[in-house]
């Protein structure tokens, strides 16, 4: 059975060196010796001034729209093609999901029709680098300064990509990663938000630990996101092996490159100029193939191979958003053709070449 990912892992015994300290410190979580070192090594492997940790990526993004402090029922430009996780930490943090149709270039965000849904409600732009693709990030943030408005990205699917040199941590006034088990970079479950203001800081560490200041006071309503010691020690073993990680994605990605460019109807992720890729996913668009994506997706599924729907159903087609007057994929209708066409095939940095080839046959029948 080969699914889409299996996660990176370190050796199981520099994994248990890396916790022992614990059972001597008996400091289990709350920004202890772990949390601290891996922080300040995505720092300097990120090259970005601030990195907060977290339990996980969804917190990570309702923290950051809680701590910038934004109109309340404000509405916050963003794509439907994404995980559920971008749409949801919006709509529950009291904002309205406002869904802007995506580029068939990159699958993101098209910055030509951010204008036409700006109102005077607007408060952010809150895009996805999707498959790890970068955003059109000068022209969003041209688009942000014209309207005045807050920069939230979505790179959850984008560690370890940089864009002529400059770190995809780096753009906006936040950017989010997911360090879930399944992302290139993982902390078994886990997030980090990356940003360049210094007020931040101190704000934010607050939030993910119920607003707590100090000993004498209770300055925010907080929840709980706080990254645990072994969590931060899966962290600080999968970084010293990230670019190793990276390496054999792209072996694996260039035979599949290989293997099925140039055949009619099969639209392959473009590579995108200045951009140094992570090869994070690899979907595939058949429009005007042979066999339609559902076909491909069963019969790869007759064969013990899970490839997924990513990004399937649009989050504007879901039921848990019918009621909102943003809702609706006709109003995306890029993004709601490539939604229908889209399979995700299976990539990790340990997939055999072997597989690669028999999921392609499969594929070219
Ligand atoms: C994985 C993911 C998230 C959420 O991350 P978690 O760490 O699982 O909470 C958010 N957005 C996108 C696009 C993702 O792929």
């Amino acid at each position: 059975m080969i699914n889409v990912t299996r996660s990176s892992m370190p050796e199981f015994e520099e994994y248990t060196d890396e916790i022992r300290e614990l059972w001597d410190s008996r400091w289990l979580t709350n920004m202890g010796v772990k949390h601290k070192r891996l922080q300040a090594e995505l720092e300097a492997y990120l090259g970005c001034p601030h990195v907060t940790l977290y339990t996980n990526g969804h917190l990570a993004l309702e923290n950051a729209l809680s701590a910038l402090n934004l109109p309340e029922g404000g509405e916050i430009i963003t794509t439907p093609f994404t995980f559920a996780s971008t749409t949801h930490a919006i709509a529950r943090s009291g904002f309205v999901p406002v869904f802007c149709d995506v580029n068939p270039e990159d699958y993101n965000i098209d910055i030509t029709k951010i204008p036409e849904l700006v109102t005077d409600k607007t408060v952010a732009i809150m895009p996805v680098h999707v498959y790890g693709n970068m955003c059109d990030v000068d022209g969003i943030q041209a688009t942000a300064d014209e309207y005045v408005l807050r920069v939230i990205y979505d790179a959850a699917h984008a560690f370890g990509v940089s864009c002529r040199g400059k770190s995809s941590a780096c753009f906006g006034d936040m950017s989010m990663f997911s360090f879930h088990a399944t992302k290139v970079f993982n902390t078994i479950e886990g997030g980090a938000l990356c940003y360049a203001g210094d007020d931040w800081v101190l704000l934010l560490d607050q939030l993910k630990n119920f607003g707590i200041g100090g000993q004498d006071d209770v300055e925010y309503i907080g929840g709980n996101a706080k990254m645990n010691e072994f969590q931060a020690a899966m962290g600080i073993c999968n970084l010293r092996h990230i670019e190793r990680e990276i390496g054999k994605r792209k072996i694996v990605y260039e035979r599949y490159i290989e293997r099925l460019s140039g055949i009619p109807g099969i639209q392959l992720n473009k590579p995108q100029a200045d951009v140094t890729p992570n090869y994070a996913y690899f979907p595939v668009v058949f429009d005007g193939y042979k066999y339609s994506r559902d076909d491909v997706f069963e019969r790869l599924k007759e064969n013990g191979i899970f490839a997924r729907k990513y990004f399937y159903p649009l989050l504007n087609a879901c039921s848990c958003y019918k009621d909102f007057p943003t809702a609706g994929a006709e109003k995306t209708p890029v993004a709601a053709r490539i939604a229908d066409r889209v399979l995700t095939l299976p990539l990790y940095a340990d997939l055999a070449l072997d597989d690669v080839e028999r999921i392609c046959e499969i594929i070219r029948d």
